[in-house]
């Protein structure tokens, strides 16, 4: 059997050049050094170019402006440079649904009129946005509903990071330039996860340029343990998630054979249980209490019976672990049941005394299909075959 290869953000990625602004170039999503760079191209002396890109930073990332003429400690006539040669574009929100629970969907559409979701899920202690990486995904994972979407392509830096601003924009949550840091009291969006639509690892340069911006002390500053990247398995670029991001980690592990797994998670094919963990247990970490996050949906008589949850104890041994217990969140036509909640209680029981903390995730916004695995742009027609999607699953 095949898995695809991933494909290369160069390919998918679409030009910088906005051509709904006159040709001027879009400053968001640039990493510091590619706005250096840029502004220096644009004629700043070498000398001053680091002053004003921080600058400039710090008023798209810190205090979320967008219009160059309110960046009112640079002089008038760089802000009309800036107006003439440059523009601060954001994706744009089509659709917005609120669920009973609280839950934010937002629709978000990018260049070239693709659709993409982010949901906000606000709890007591904390307030987490869930970021898609891709529009569609490469991948099928038999349970997901994005896995039955085709990729259509990667997001860039500025699509990523988009989502985020875009969310603090819906939530009133940038601070008021001269008034407050924005450092006062619990943050509403205080957690970002890579857990929307596509395979974070197969987007990896853009997925990490956008995730620095979120990270940087004088961006939008989320601690470096409020961000989340989930993979489902991309064994060859696990390590780099910790070296050039350093953000928390998340596998999408869901079965502890490789039968089962081969079927629920393809790509199982590729990299199998044995060369996930070796790439787990070799996981360079910053300090000594972080821990990767296993996820596992619970599939009515597929994944969830004791004998499952024993062998994961033992599989994940030696690991710095948590196990985040995920009940299926069905969509139309899918092929497997949620557990019954005895059943999940018992598969927790046997991993929380194993030493693992298992928290079994709460479903949110299923009412507006904004849980986990429930996104998929309605808009993209381009649906993988079913010979497709039984092929990668090994069922053909
Ligand atoms: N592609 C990445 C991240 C996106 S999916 C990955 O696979 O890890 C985010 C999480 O939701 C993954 O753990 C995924 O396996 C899980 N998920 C997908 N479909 C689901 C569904 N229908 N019900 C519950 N969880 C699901
Ligand atoms: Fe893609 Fe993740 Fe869904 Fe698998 S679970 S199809 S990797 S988005």
């Amino acid at each position: 059997m095949t898995v695809r290869a991933p494909i290369t953000p160069d390919v998918l990625t679409v030009p910088r050049k906005e051509s709904s602004s006159n040709g001027r170039i879009n400053l968001l999503g640039l990493s510091w050094d590619k706005l250096f760079k840029t502004l220096v191209q644009a004629g700043t002396p070498e000398r001053q170019a680091r002053m004003r890109s921080r600058q400039v930073w710090q008023w798209m990332y810190h205090w979320g402006v967008r219009d160059f003429a309110a960046m009112t400690n640079l002089s008038k006539a760089y802000r009309a440079m800036l107006e003439e040669r440059f523009v601060i574009s954001l994706p744009e929100v089509v659709r917005r649904q609120v669920s009973a629970d609280g839950t934010r969907k937002l629709l978000v559409r990018i260049a070239g009129g693709h659709e993409v979701e982010t949901v906000y899920i606000p709890e007591e202690d904390r307030g987490t946005l869930c970021v898609s990486s891709q529009v569609g995904c490469t991948l099928t994972c038999s349970f997901c509903h994005t896995g039955t979407q085709k990729l259509v392509r990667n997001l860039a830096p500025d699509e990523i990071v988009g989502q985020v601003m875009l969310a603090r924009d819906d939530l009133g949550e940038w601070p008021e330039p001269g008034i407050g840091s924005g450092e006062t009291g619990p943050r509403l969006l205080s957690n970002v996860v890579l857990m929307g639509m596509g395979e974070p690892l197969y987007n990896f340069d853009a997925v990490r340029d956008a995730m620095k911006i979120v990270m940087d002390g004088e961006g939008i500053a989320l601690s470096r343990r409020r961000v989340t990247l989930s993979t489902s398995g991309v064994v060859p670029e696990i390590a780099r998630t910790a070296t050039e991001i350093g953000c928390m980690l998340a596998v999408s592990f869901h079965a502890t054979t490789d039968e089962v797994r081969n079927q629920l998670v393809p790509i199982n094919r590729r990299w199998n249980i044995a060369e996930l963990l070796d790439a787990l247990r070799a996981y360079p970490k910053l300090s000594n209490s972080e821990r990767i996050t296993f996820e596992y949906v619970m599939l009515k008589g597929v994944n969830d019976s004791d004998e499952d949850a024993r062998r994961l104890v033992k599989l994940i041994r030696g690991i710095p672990a948590k196990v985040n217990l995920i009940p299926f969140n069905a969509w139309p036509g899918a092929p497997y049941e949620r557990s019954d909640q005895s059943r999940i209680r018992a598969f927790a029981d046997i991993v929380h005394k194993a030493g693992y903390a298992s928290p079994v995730r709460t479903p949110r916004g299923e009412d507006i299909m904004a849980a986990c695995g429930q996104l998929k742009s309605d808009t993209e027609r381009a649906r993988k075959s079913r010979a497709e999607v039984l092929g990668e699953a090994g069922l053909a």
